[in-house]
């Protein structure tokens, strides 16, 4: 191999300061472990952000990324690529929709969704209705209209106006959405399970209500399971828990296990809309994406996969439940569903998570002062019991410090 060194000791000055960095960088990854270029093993329980939720190296994927690697990387949208019409015949299988658009990001997807949501009512006859409400807490990406969605202040500031047609409404408050509904409103968007929020998670009841609100007023109901779709909560996705189906859905994240892949999911009803000319994509669904997203949505949807997912879940709640008796003082509430789990923290969620890469155990930060557990859908129980010891390590370093604060 030649080329230049890659050097991880001294960070590049040359990479745009948008992220928080630690100086920490991986060589190689198996399963649920990740391997540091200084030679260390770590618990991951992040997973690329709820990415890899086949875990690292998974045999599977390596095998439909190289065998398409040896035949064909890209074509146009321009041509049929049958791979993609293959996992848009299975994504729409097994959900709700009828109709799949490919995007390289979670946030396009999203840009899409958004779109459609004007377009659906200006097709209607009713190009006035353009408000999307969101709920405090969402994030749905990076775009100018996805920060704009979400609504989180430090994302906006800045950068010029604020869009107009997005109102953000307090998490839960029902009333709040009730009285933000009006003449202009085009849709609701949520995540069912919000991820960057802390794992806050929506009633059923609430969702279903929801469902019957955007009935009754031809609103439309968006869920952004970027983060909690593809298995997290124990089912394919998380509305299935509620019974109430969205009219757009997108999906990322998982779908590509760390291959970029996401997806705008939509009716025949809401998507005749979308017709020739009114969207497109370079990259999105070409060849190379979609034969890693065939290979992990065959793996995921594995009913025995779920089961597993469910399982887990239960023995990491029932262990965290625990935990959280035995350290008040650490943490103050889990929340959460399936292995999308938050944690909020009595003490800085930052330096907690210090405190668990010295331990090597790998966690995601959150909204709200929660750390999240993310682990790969695959991890056995074995391993989950390896991170709960880790992590009550952790929680009793927190105390030590906790108490030296005080003390
Ligand atoms: C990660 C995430 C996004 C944005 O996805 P990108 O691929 O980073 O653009 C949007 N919504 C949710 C819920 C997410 O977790």
């Amino acid at each position: 191999m030649t080329g230049p060194a890659v050097s991880p000791a001294s960070a590049s000055t040359h990479v745009m300061g948008v992220y928080s960095r630690g100086d920490l960088a991986f060589e190689r990854g198996e399963g649920v472990r990740l391997y540091s270029t200084t030679g260390e093993e770590y618990l991951d329980c992040v997973a690329g952000i709820a990415v890899n939720g086949l875990g690292h190296r998974h045999p599977r994927l390596i095998k439909a990324l190289t065998d398409q690697a040896n035949k064909l990387w890209h074509v146009s949208n321009i041509y049929r690529i049958p791979e993609q019409e293959a996992l848009a015949d299975r994504l729409c299988a097994s959900s709700f929709a009828d109709q799949v658009f490919f995007t390289n990001s979670g946030t396009e997807a999203v840009e899409l969704a958004l779109k459609i949501c004007r377009k659906y009512h200006a097709a209607k006859g009713a190009p006035e209705r353009i408000d999307v409400i969101t709920f405090a807490g969402a994030f749905h990406g990076r775009t100018y209209a996805a920060v704009n969605a979400g609504g989180y202040a430090p994302y906006l500031e800045g950068f010029g106006p604020r869009l107009p047609g997005y109102i953000n409404v307090p998490f839960g408050d029902m009333e709040a959405l009730k009285a933000a509904i009006g003449p202009h409103t085009a849709a609701i968007m949520l995540e069912p399970v919000q991820g960057e929020g802390g794992g806050r998670v929506f009633s059923d009841e609430d969702l279903r209500e929801f469902r019957r609100i955007c009935d009754e007023q031809d609103i439309l109901l968006v869920y952004d399971e970027i983060q909690c779709g593809m298995g997290r909560t124990g089912r394919l996705f998380a509305y299935e828990w509620s019974g109430a189906q969205p009219d757009v859905m997108v999906l990322a994240k998982a779908l590509g296990c760390g291959f970029p892949v996401g997806a705008c999911l939509t009716t025949d009803k809401v998507g005749e809309c979308m017709t020739f000319g009114t969207h497109g994509s370079t990259w999105g669904g070409n060849p190379l994406a979609m034969a890693v997203g065939l290979a992990a949505f065959d793996e995921i949807s594995k009913p025995a996969l779920l089961e597993h997912v469910r399982m887990l879940s239960g023995y990491f709640r029932q262990q965290i439940a625990g935990l959280h008796d035995r350290y008040p003082d650490v943490i103050s509430e889990v929340r959460g569903l399936g292995l999308l789990i938050g944690i909020q923290l009595k003490l800085n969620n930052r330096e907690f998570m210090m405190m668990a890469r010295a331990r090597r155990l790998l966690i995601a930060g959150g909204g709200d002062n929660c750390i999240r557990m993310l682990p790969a859908l695959i991890m056995t129980v074995q391993e989950a019991s390896e991170v709960l010891e880790r992590f009550e390590t952790v929680c009793q370093d927190a105390r030590a410090q906790l108490q030296s604060k005080v003390g």
